[in-house]
């Protein structure tokens, strides 16, 4: 394989070394089902133990409120169908926002097929939830707040707090999509009033197909998958163990590695971005400059066709996104992107980089190099361009 620059890691991540290592074992020596009563499955039971002990640490949670999942996108259908069920007799209506990622819409558009009503709130220019329309949404028969995190598009933070806050003094659950955040910023369940949280190894340079849900305890939730008596009877299937292991070995070094990584990702973000700004016209950041994932930058360009851009950085080896991983390939500009008041022909321009601690400066001198080259072809060959440049003479 030829070299390439990795700028996708909102997508997914590299595996870390430490990780595999880690899973290796659970794959040959150490197989027993953890159900099982001797002592090959005791090993494994022991592991998978561990690591709930040390998810369940790092959000400030309890072991008995983990729940092992095949990932992020089945930690939020888990916490949206199963309250939505659970809680039906209160009331069938649920608030989330319009930026949230597909596993989150798609479930509250589900939902909405089958007897709930969901209110989409939207958000400002950077992308931040607007409180006040938050609280305005909430009704007598409101059972279910869910808001992410971070957004995986164009990084911006939520007011994760205030809004556990408003769900609290109204009695209503708070779910949150932690997918983006957990690994990159801290995070406190008790603090944030968080009721459930979805989080995914491989956005952590974890494994993929492994991820859990926080549920508080005393929150009603039935069952996700039913059979066996694995994860307290509420998500039956044998355990992934190696998967559960590489979870844990991924969490134990992010929260390692937290500080040091934010640090250097903040610094090498913030460059880019000037870079960008100062060095192609027309261009313009999306999503909130400050309160902003530490490895997330996202730029439209006027007159730009953000595929052609893409497929033309990928011939020169980077690897970079024009939004979510789930919507390219659709024509269909992306949702957060027309949420936050772009036009049609700008939110198609966009393009998403995402940076990881292995990223170099020199990586991004040919990355921006790259871009101002390619956009200013594409710009030559646009019609659209030739137009507005006559048009400002
Ligand atoms: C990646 C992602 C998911 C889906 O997680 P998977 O483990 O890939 O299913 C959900 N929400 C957000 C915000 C994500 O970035």
């Amino acid at each position: 394989m030829k070299p390439f620059i990795y700028l996708d890691n909102a997508a997914t991540t590299k595996t870390a070394e430490e990780v595999v290592e880690a899973m290796l074992p659970y794959f040959s020596r150490h197989y027993g089902n953890p159900s099982s009563i001797y002592s090959l499955g005791a090993d494994s039971k022991k592991a998978v133990t561990e690591v709930r002990e040390v998810v369940a640490r790092s959000i400030g949670a309890k072991d008995n409120e983990i729940y092992f999942t095949a990932g992020g996108s089945e930690a939020d259908n888990w916490a949206l169908k199963a309250t939505a069920e659970a809680y039906a007799d209160k009331g069938k209506h649920v608030i989330t926002s319009a930026i949230e990622h597909h596993a989150v819409l798609h479930t509250c558009e589900y939902l909405e097929k089958n007897g709930f009503s969901v209110t989409y709130v939207g958000v400002d220019e950077n992308g931040i939830v607007k409180l006040d329309e938050l609280e305005a949404a909430i009704r007598p028969d409101t059972i279910l707040i869910s808001i992410m995190f971070a957004n995986n598009e164009i990084g911006t933070i939520q007011p994760i707090e205030k809004i556990g806050e408003i769900a609290k003094k109204h009695g209503i659950l708070f779910h949150t999509d932690a997918v983006q955040a957990y690994g990159q910023l801290p995070i406190n369940v008790d603090q944030y009033h968080i009721d459930m949280l979805s989080a995914s190894g491989h956005k952590l340079n974890g494994p993929k197909g492994i991820g859990f849900l926080y549920i508080r305890k005393g929150i009603r939730i039935r069952s996700f998958v039913h059979g066996g008596g694995q994860e307290r009877a509420r998500r039956a299937g044998t355990e992934n163990v190696p998967g559960i292991v590489g979870l844990g070995a991924a969490v134990r070094r992010a929260l390692r590695i937290m500080e040091e990584k934010t640090e250097k990702e903040t610094a090498l973000r913030d460059e880019l971005i000037r870079r960008i700004e100062e060095e192609i016209p027309y261009c313009r950041l999306n999503g909130d400059r400050h309160l902003r994932l530490p490895n997330n930058v996202n730029f439209s360009f006027r007159f730009v066709e953000g595929e052609s851009l893409l497929i033309m950085l990928d011939m020169e080896g980077i690897c970079a996104s024009s939004g979510s991983a789930c919507t390219s390939g659709s024509l269909d500009p992306s949702h957060v992107l027309l949420a936050i008041g772009l036009p049609h022909e700008i939110a198609h321009g966009s393009l998403r980089l995402t940076l990881s601690e292995e990223t170099t400066r020199e990586e991004l001198d040919t990355v921006v190099e790259a871009i101002k080259r390619i956009v200013e072809r594409l710009r030559a060959m646009s019609p659209l361009y030739e137009d507005f440049l006559k048009e400002k003479q």
